[in-house]
C-alpha cells in the first residue's frame, strides 16, 4: 500500500488581468506517495501575509499527513479538522491550511485509484453529457464604459452563457457608485449580449449602498432582465436583505465569505439567500463544500462555486458544481489568467455556453510544475 510521503508548499504571487493586473496571491500543496503519484491542492489565500501564515500551518499538518494512506482522505480530513478548535474555531486561516491540502488529498487518492472526482463524489445524473452551463465572471474596471460593454458582449459572443460582473474594484470604471448611470449600464449591456444572456451584478465589499438607492438600482436593472444581484449588503446585514427580500424579482447571492458548514446553517437558516457562494479553498476544501451542497439541496436553494483562482480551484469546483442538481451554472473568469492558462497543460475553456467535467484522474488536470514554480515569491 502507497504512502504520502512528501509534503510541498508553493506560495505564488501573480497578476490577474480580470481584477485591472491587480497582484493577487494563493498557496499551493503538493503531496506525494512513496510509489509517485502527485496531488495538487490550492487555497485563496488573497494577500501576501495570510499566504505566508497559511504556509506555515500546512507544514504544520506533516505529521499527520505524512505515512497516511492515500486512499483514506475523509479519516486524514477529520484527523488534521479536529486540530482546528484551539486555531481556527469556526474558520479563518485554519480552513485555508485545510482547503489546499484537502483538495490534493482527493487529487491524489483519484491518481491512486485511477477515479475522477467527478466519480469519487458522485455526478448528478440530470446533468446534461456537454458540461455545465458557464458564465464569465470578471470585474468592471476601464472608465470607458462602452469599452466594458463591448468586452462583456464579446463573452456571450465567444460562448458564455453570460456575464456576472464585480463592482467596487480596482481601476476607475465607477460603477455602483451611482444608481442613474448603473442602470444605464446594464441597459446598454442588455442591448450589446442580446435578451438570452444572462446577466449578474456584484456588489462586492467595498462599495456601501443603502437601501433605498440598492432597492432602486436593483429595481432599475430588473427592467434589464438581471438574473442575480450579489451582496447587495453585507452579509450580517440582516434587517437590510431582510427588507429587500419580497420587493425584488430577482435572485439574491452571497455567502461566498463563509468558512464552514456552521456559518453556512446560520446563513440558510435567515431563508434570506437564493443562491449561495462557496469557495472550495476556503471552505475546508472538497470535503468542506460537499457539507454546504448538502445543506444547500436540503435548503432548496442554488449552490454556486466562487471559483477565481487557479485551475486547481476550477476543477474541485467544477466536479462539486456537476455532483449536485441545486447548482444553475459555473464562474469561469474569462480573460486568460496565468493562474488558469499557464499552470496547467489543459486550461479550462466555455464552448457553447458550456463547460466540460474533467474525467481525467483525481482533478483531471495536469499541473505544469516549472509554469507555477515561476510565480513564487520568496519570504
Ligand atoms: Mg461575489
Amino acid at each position: 500500500m502507497s504512502r504520502i510521503d512528501r509534503l510541498t508548499t508553493v506560495p505564488v504571487s501573480y497578476p490577474e488581468p480580470n481584477d485591472s493586473n491587480s497582484e493577487r496571491h494563493l498557496l499551493f500543496v503538493r503531496l506525494e506517495t512513496d510509489d509517485g503519484a502527485v496531488g495538487w491542492g490550492e487555497a485563496i489565500t488573497q494577500f501576501r501575509p495570510s499566504t505566508f501564515a497559511t504556509e506555515v500551518l500546512v507544514n504544520g499538518m506533516a505529521d499527520v499527513l505524512i505515512g497516511s494512506d492515500p486512499t483514506d482522505n475523509i479519516a486524514t480530513w477529520q484527523r488534521l479538522h479536529a486540530q482546528a478548535w484551539w486555531y481556527g474555531y469556526r474558520g479563518g486561516l485554519f480552513n485555508f491550511a485545510l482547503s489546499a491540502v484537502d483538495i490534493a488529498l482527493w487529487d491524489l487518492r483519484g491518481q491512486v485509484s485511477g477515479q475522477s472526482l467527478s466519480t469519487m463524489i458522485g455526478r448528478h445524473p440530470d446533468l446534461h453529457e456537454d458540461g455545465l452551463p458557464v458564465l464569465a465572471s470578471t470585474h468592471v474596471f476601464d472608465v470607458d464604459l462602452d469599452a466594458e460593454v463591448a468586452r462583456h458582449a464579446k463573452y456571450v459572443n465567444d460562448g458564455y452563457l453570460g456575464v456576472k460582473i464585480g463592482m467596487g474594484k480596482k481601476g476607475d470604471s465607477r460603477i455602483g457608485y451611482d444608481v442613474a448611470r448603473d442602470i444605464d449600464f446594464v441597459r446598454d449591456l442588455r442591448g450589446a449580449c442580446g435578451p438570452a444572456a444572462w446577466i449578474m451584478m456584484d456588489r462586492g465589499q467595498s462599495l456601501v449602498w443603502t437601501f433605498d438607492e440598492a432597492l432602486e438600482r436593483i429595481r432599475g436593472w430588473e427592467e434589464y432582465g438581471l438574473k442575480w444581484v450579489e451582496e447587495p449588503f453585507e452579509p450580517w446585514d440582516i434587517e437590510n436583505l431582510r427588507r429587500l427580500r419580497g420587493k425584488t424579482s430577482c435572485l439574491i447571492a452571497g455567502a461566498e465569505r463563509e468558512w464552514d458548514v456552521r456559518g453556512y446553517s446560520e446563513v440558510l437558516s435567515t431563508g434570506l439567500l437564493d443562491v449561495i457562494g462557496c469557495d472550495v479553498g476556503r471552505v475546508g476544501g472538497i470535503s468542506g463544500a460537499l457539507q454546504v451542497i448538502r445543506l444547500v439541496e436540503a435548503n432548496n436553494v442554488w449552490f454556486n462555486s466562487h471559483a477565481w483562482s487557479s485551475a486547481i480551484n476550477t476543477a474541485a469546483s467544477i466536479a462539486l458544481s456537476a455532483s449536485t442538481r441545486r447548482c444553475l451554472v459555473q464562474e469561469l473568469k474569462p480573460d486568460p489568467s496565468p493562474m488558469q492558462a499557464e499552470v496547467v497543460a489543459n486550461p479550462f475553456v466555455a464552448v457553447d455556453g458550456r463547460i466540460a467535467v474533467p474525467t481525467g484522474p483525481g482533478l483531471g488536470i495536469h499541473v505544469d510544475e516549472g509554469a507555477l514554480t515561476a510565480f513564487r515569491m520568496s519570504p
